[in-house]
C-alpha cells in the first residue's frame, strides 16, 4: 500500500491561492546523516570480512564534508565512531536537533548473492514487496517489536502513531528518495531496483523528510569489492551529494521560497 498522498501538505499550492502572502519556508538548512548500526551491530558481513557499520560510517563521513562544504548547509552524524545506538535514538537526535532533512546510510544483505545494486526507502506501514519486508526485518533489528511479532506482523498501535511522525513528510521524502536512487543509479549503470517502501525503525518517528539508503549488496561479491575501495565510497558520497542538492533545490519551490 503506497501512502503518498497528492493532497498531502502541498505548500506551492497553498502559495498560489489568494493574494495574501503565504507563510514562506526557508530554503534547506541543516541535514542529519545517520551511519547505520554501530559497535556490537555490526549489520551485514560481507565475504570479504567488509562490516556494513564501517562502510556506512565512513560513507557518511565523507557525505557530511560535501553537504557542508559545497552546501554550506549545517550538517550533524547521528554517530561518528563506531557505537552502539538505537534507531529510535537517531530519530530523536534529528528530531531534537529540528533538522530539515535525515538521511539513514545502509549496504544491504540477501541470501540470493546475485541480487546487487542500490535500492532508497522511504516509509510506509507494510513493506512494498517482499524484499523491501526483509529489508526492513534485518534493518530493525531483533529487538524490533515489528521482528518479534511472528512471519506476517501486522503494524502495532504503537508504529501507527509513530508514523503519524513521517506521514505529513511523506510526499517529500519520495521525492527525496527518487533523486537519491536516480543519482546511485548513475553510478552502477545497472537495472534500476527502484524506490520502495517498508516500515523501517529508523525513519517512522522522524518529522522532516527522511529516507534510507541501501548503498548495495555486501552479500553480492561485486558490490562487496565496490563498497572495499575507498574511490567508490568517495564516488556514493558525491551521489548521495547530489541528491541532496537536487533536492534543496526542490525543498526551496516546494516551500515557495527561492532557491539560496
Ligand atoms: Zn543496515
Amino acid at each position: 500500500m503506497l501512502l503518498v498522498s497528492p493532497s498531502n501538505r502541498d505548500a506551492s499550492a497553498a502559495a498560489s491561492d489568494g493574494e495574501q502572502a503565504p507563510v514562506v519556508r526557508e530554503g534547506l538548512r541543516s541535514i542529519v546523516i545517520d551511519p547505520g548500526h554501530g559497535g556490537q551491530a555490526t549489520g551485514t558481513i560481507a565475504a570479504n570480512g567488509l562490516q556494513e557499520k564501517a562502510v556506512t560510517l565512513d560513507i557518511a563521513i565523507r557525505l557530511r564534508e560535501l553537504v557542508y562544504r559545497r552546501l554550506g548547509l549545517q550538517v550533524q552524524l547521528t554517530r561518528d565512531r563506531d557505537l552502539d545506538l538505537e534507531n529510535v535514538s537517531r530519530t530523536e537526535k534529528a528530531n531534537n536537533w529540528g533538522a530539515d532533512l535525515f538521511i539513514s546510510i545502509h549496504a544491504n544483505g540477501f541470501r540470493q548473492t546475485g541480487v546487487r545494486g542500490p535500492e532508497t526507502y522511504f516509509l510506509s506501514a507494510s513493506a512494498s514487496d517482499a524484499e523491501a519486508r526483509e529489508a526492513a526485518l534485518r534493518e530493525n533489528g531483533p529487538d524490533d517489536e515489528l521482528s518479534t511479532a511472528g512471519a506476517a506482523p501486522e503494524p502495532g498501535i504503537e508504529f501507527i502513531l509513530w508514523d503519524l511522525a513521517q506521514t505529513q513528510h511523506l510526499r517529500e521524502s519520495s521525492l527525496f528518495a527518487e533523486g537519491l536512487q536516480a543519482s546511485l543509479n548513475d553510478l552502477w549503470r545497472i537495472p534500476d531496483r527502484g524506490v520502495k517502501q517498508a516500515p523501517f525503525t529508523v525513519l517512522r518517528g522522524a518529522t522532516m523528510p527522511a529516507v534510507l539508503v541501501e548503498v548495495g549488496y555486501l552479500s553480492n561479491p561485486e558490490d562487496a569489492a565496490m563498497l572495499a575501495d575507498p574511490d567508490v565510497r568517495q564516488r556514493i558520497a558525491e551521489a548521495l551529494f547530489r541528491g541532496i542538492s537536487a533536492f534543496r533545490e526542490q525543498y526551496a519551490v516546494l516551500a515557495g521560497a527561492p532557491p539560496n
